[in-house]
């Protein structure tokens, strides 16, 4: 059996069960695998746990057809699943704090940032989404033969949805995906990342303790390339929802095309944030520097390119390194850490090696130092005289890292905003409402923000425009991508 390792934070919540979550049952490996995960604040390690491979991704598609086919759940009157659904979301934030401690010893993050962040907003997705479960209608519809037919369309649960899950937000990600998925009556295979698989097992056990029946939610941790790969090319999946890499979404495009599964993708991002001249800057520097740096900057929505309009581009260095200085960087239960460690060795590396490069091809205004050995720690890093040319400005960095760049008019900052092969969010700053306006129109994103920055509500959708991604998650839009819309039409005269 997997055995979980003793967790080294006095305050740290136990680590529990770390076996696979299949029909409702823990259950070991197939093989009997386990892989280590370890914690980014010290690089020790803290959990042995069940890795699933292909026969238990197999195992767990089986069990999730089982029930998707003899109905406990499709079938479930919609008031009822609604409630089990809003029930879950009250057992998130009934254990708030055991859940923020387990994200903290796997991903890293702030202890309060967890609990008073990640979980509450994993919760609202499913208090959300239990009010969709008893609104999925469908319309009547004026065919061109009026009295000799009723046409009407209905929507259906999709089937078996596979949902893979980042890192960065291992259980409001989850969430994203989970809570969708069960309002319109799916069953599940969710892969967490291997890296981050703790949540969502015990969101798992949450499930089947609000009243999720057996097989609804498995949970398969596991390596994407054996695990995630064989969850993908199941042909008894009907989708597969996916947020990570835009490299891991290409592959999965092509794993996914055995039965054309459905996909969602919500891939990568390289976001501007643009602080116009009349922007209020207090307000534009402190919203930019949370918006790069918050979550350490592992968000596919940070705003990792700031363009600062010339005439306030000093004092937008200026101030916004004067906030990344005050930042302490430090392990995620000390109360005052606003960054804990990158997620992982591997994720650090990636990191520091664009910091270094950031050093070549331009100045560091701020931070760029970094931890070498121990926790994966980097200081919040500012980069000044780079070009839109730089790897630094263009490739997606993932870290604590942004650049500021000057810009004189507004035609040419929506051109250099939108010269990215990325389209998921935008930030703009600015008094005038028909810059604002304007912005919010010419901008290629899926999402923008205009004097605010990293607002997200489950009731808000999310994707993006362009290699970002395919499709939204959240908002009641998300429902069309968890349900078939069947049509049907029936003759009723001559
Ligand atoms: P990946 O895209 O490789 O991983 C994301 C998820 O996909 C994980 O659960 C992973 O599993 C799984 N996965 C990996 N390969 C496959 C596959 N062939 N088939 C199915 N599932 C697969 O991201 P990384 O963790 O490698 O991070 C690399 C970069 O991706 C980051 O530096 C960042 O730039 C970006 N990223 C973007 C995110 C976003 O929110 N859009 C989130 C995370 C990363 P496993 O972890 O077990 O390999």
């Amino acid at each position: 059996m997997s055995t979980p390792v003793v967790s080294p934070h006095a305050d740290a919540p136990a680590i529990g069960d770390t076996r696979l979550l299949i029909d409702g049952d823990r259950v070991d490996a197939a093989e009997g695998a386990t892989f280590d995960v370890f914690n980014p604040a010290t690089g020790e390690l803290l959990a042995k746990v069940a890795e699933a491979r292909a026969e238990d991704v197999d195992r767990a598609v089986k069990a999730a057809r089982r029930a998707f086919e003899s109905g406990p759940w499709r079938d479930m009157k919609p008031a009822e699943r609604a409630r089990v659904i809003w029930k879950l979301g009250d057992l998130l934030l009934e254990n708030a704090a055991e859940l923020g401690g387990l994200e903290t010893l796997d991903n890293g993050k702030p202890f309060l940032q967890a609990k008073g962040g990640d979980v509450p907003a994993a919760a609202g997705l499913f208090h959300y989404m239990s009010g969709w479960a008893t609104k999925l209608e469908g319309s009547t519809i004026p065919i061109s033969f009026p009295g000799t037919f009723h046409t009407y369309t209905k929507r259906e649960a999709l089937g078996v949805v596979g949902l893979i899950v980042p890192w960065n937000f291992p259980l409001t990600i989850a969430a994203w995906k989970v809570a969708p998925a069960l309002a319109a009556g799916n069953t599940i295979v969710l892969k967490p990342s291997e890296v981050t698989p703790l949540t969502a097992l015990r969101l798992g056990e949450l499930a089947l303790e609000a009243g999720i029946p057996e097989g609804v939610l498995n949970v398969v941790p596991g390596f994407g390339a054996d695990a995630g790969a064989a969850l993908t090319a199941h042909p008894d999946v009907d989708k597969v929802s996916f947020t990570g890499s835009t490299t891991t979404g290409r592959t999965i495009m092509r794993a996914a095309e055995g039965n054309i599964k459905k996909l969602t993708l919500e891939l990568g991002g390289k976001s501007p944030d643009i602080i116009f001249g009349d922007a209020n800057l207090e307000a534009a520097i402190q919203g930019a520097s949370d918006g790069i740096f918050y979550n350490q900057g592992e968000a596919c929505a940070a705003g990792s390119r700031i363009y600062a309009h010339r005439s306030v581009y000093d004092e937008v260095v200026a101030g916004l390194s004067k906030a990344a200085e005050a930042i302490k960087v430090g392990d995620g239960f000390d109360p005052d850490s606003f960054i804990g460690p990158l997620v992982s060795k591997q994720h650090h590396e990636k990191v520091t090696g664009y910091v270094d490069l950031g050093r070549e091809e331009g100045t560091v205004a701020s931070g760029g130092t970094y931890a070498k050995d121990g926790g994966y720690f980097v200081t919040p890093t500012v980069f000044t005289n780079v070009t839109d040319e730089s790897r630094v400005v263009r490739e997606e960095i993932f870290g604590p890292v942004v650049s500021v760049l000057p810009f004189d008019d507004t035609d040419e900052v929506i051109r250099r905003a939108n010269d990215t092969r990325y389209g998921l969010t935008a930030g703009v700053w600015t008094e005038s409402m028909s810059t604002a306006h304007k912005m919010a129109d010419a901008l290629k994103a899926g999402t923008v923000w205009v004097n605010c920055y990293g607002v997200f509500d489950a009731a808000m959708p999310f994707g993006g425009y362009k290699e970002s991604g395919w499709g939204r998650e959240m908002g009641g839009i998300v429902l069309d991508d968890y349900t078939e819309s069947k049509t049907v039409c029936i003759k009723v005269g001559d």
